[in-house]
C-alpha cells in the first residue's frame, strides 16, 4: 500500500487513507493562509510580522530540505487548482514555448516585485494582501484553462524559480497530493524530475534565459536587496528606483561571475556550479535575514520580529549565522545527489507514457 514515506515509487496511487490525510493537511494549511491573508488586509500590523516575519523566512530552508511539503499544501495552488479538481478546467497543454515565456515573466515577476518589499510591502500589509489575492485570481483563471500545475505552479509563480534553484537536492520524495493522474502537463515535471534544477530544461531560448537569471542572478541579488532600507515613504521616482539599484547591481555582478565560470570549467561539473550558486543565494538570505529578525540587523527594525539585541551575545548570532551557512553548503555542494524529485509522479493518464516510463527505468 503506499503511505507517504521515502519508499514512495513511480507510478504508485494514493491510497484512499492517504489522499484524506493530505486533503486535512492542504485544508488545515489553507485555512491558515486564509487567515494570515485575513490579517494582512483587516489586521495589517500583525499581518505583516505573520506573512513577511515568520512565513516568508521559513521558505527557503524548506525549499532546500523539502520543497515537495510546500508544493503539496500551498495555500495559493491548492486555490488554483480547485477549478481542475471540480472537473472545471478546459486541461490544455502549454507549448514548450509557452511554458518558457511563462517561466522567463516569473523570474522577472520575481525580480520586480522582491525590491517593492522596501518601498511598500515590508509595511503595507493591505498592499501585499492585495498583491496574494491579485496572484490567487491569476492563478485560478489559469487553472480553468490548463491542466494541472502547469500554468501557475510550474509556469508563472515568481517563487518557482526559486523553488527550482534550491531543491535540487531534497531530503525525500513525498507523494503528490495534488495531480491523481499524470497528465505529463509539464516537461520535464519540476515535481517529478530528480534533482531538478532551473538548467534542466532548456528547450527554448526563455528556457535558457530564465535558468541563467535566476542561477546567476539570485545570490547577487539577495546580498544588495539586504543593503537597502525600508523606506517608509516614497516620495518621489527617484526614492523608488533607489530600492532596486543595489539588488540589480548584486544580481549583475553574479550573474557575469556565473557566465563566465559556466563557460570555462568542464561541462561535468556545471551541476556542481549550480549547487554552488544555490548555496550562496540561500546562505547570503539566512546570513542577513537572521539577524534582522532577532534585533541585530543592519537597519534598526527593518524585518524585526523579536528583539533579543539585549538578551543574546553578538558571538551567537555570528555562530548561527555561520552554522546556516555551513548546512546549506554541506546540503546541496558536498551531499551526494540522491536521485530524488520533490514529489512522486502518479500513474501516467496515457498508456504510452506509462511504457516510455518504464522503458526508461
Ligand atoms: S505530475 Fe504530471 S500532471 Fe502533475 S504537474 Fe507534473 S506533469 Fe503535470
Amino acid at each position: 500500500m503506499a503511505t507517504a514515506n521515502f519508499d514512495f515509487k513511480s507510478g504508485d496511487q494514493l491510497s484512499s487513507r492517504s489522499i484524506l490525510i493530505w486533503r486535512i493537511i492542504q485544508i488545515a494549511v489553507w485555512l491558515l493562509g486564509a487567515t494570515i491573508l485575513t490579517c494582512l488586509l483587516f489586521y495589517p500590523t500583525i499581518g505583516v510580522i505573520l506573512f513577511w516575519n515568520i512565513l516568508i523566512p521559513v521558505a527557503p530552508a524548506l525549499f532546500v530540505v523539502a520543497v515537495g511539503v510546500w508544493r503539496n499544501v500551498c495555500p495559493l495552488a491548492t486555490t488554483n487548482l480547485l477549478p481542475r479538481q471540480l472537473g472545471l478546467s478546459k486541461r490544455k497543454k502549454l507549448t514548450a514555448t509557452q511554458l518558457g515565456q511563462f517561466n522567463l515573466i516569473a523570474v522577472i515577476a520575481l525580480y520586480l516585485i522582491v525590491p517593492l518589499r522596501h518601498a511598500v510591502f515590508n509595511h503595507n500589509g493591505v498592499a501585499t494582501g492585495m498583491m496574494i489575492v491579485a496572484m490567487a485570481a491569476i492563478g485560478v483563471t489559469l487553472g480553468f484553462f490548463y491542466e494541472w500545475k502547469s500554468a501557475w505552479c510550474s509556469g508563472l509563480c515568481p517563487v518557482h524559480p526559486v523553488e527550482k534553484l534550491y531543491g535540487g537536492n531534497v531530503l525525500m520524495s513525498l507523494p503528490n497530493a495534488n495531480c491523481d493522474q499524470c497528465m505529463n502537463c509539464v516537461i520535464p515535471c519540476p515535481d517529478s524530475t530528480p534533482n531538478m534544477n532551473p538548467k534542466i530544461s532548456a528547450k527554448t531560448i526563455y528556457h535558457k534565459i530564465s535558468g541563467l537569471m535566476i542561477i546567476g542572478g539570485l545570490p547577487g541579488f539577495i546580498w544588495g536587496w539586504f543593503h537597502v532600507p525600508d523606506e517608509a515613504q516614497i516620495v518621489s521616482f527617484p526614492t523608488f528606483l533607489n530600492v532596486y539599484q543595489l539588488p540589480v547591481i548584486g544580481f549583475a555582478v553574479t550573474l557575469v561571475a556565473y557566465l563566465i565560470l559556466s563557460n570555462v570549467i568542464p561541462a561535468k561539473y556545471e551541476r556542481k556550479l549550480i549547487s554552488i550558486f544555490a548555496a550562496s543565494g540561500v546562505s547570503c538570505y539566512y546570513w542577513y535575514r537572521l539577524p534582522a529578525l532577532l534585533g541585530f540587523g543592519k537597519f534598526a527594525d527593518d524585518g524585526l520580529l523579536i528583539n533579543l539585541k539585549d538578551v543574546l551575545p553578538t558571538w551567537s548570532i555570528f555562530a548561527l549565522i555561520i552554522a546556516t551557512t555551513v548546512f546549506f553548503f554541506y546540503w546541496l555542494v558536498f551531499r551526494k545527489k540522491n536521485n530524488r524529485s520533490w514529489v512522486v509522479r502518479p500513474q501516467f493518464a496515457n498508456k504510452e507514457d506509462n511504457l516510455k516510463a518504464v522503458l526508461s527505468n
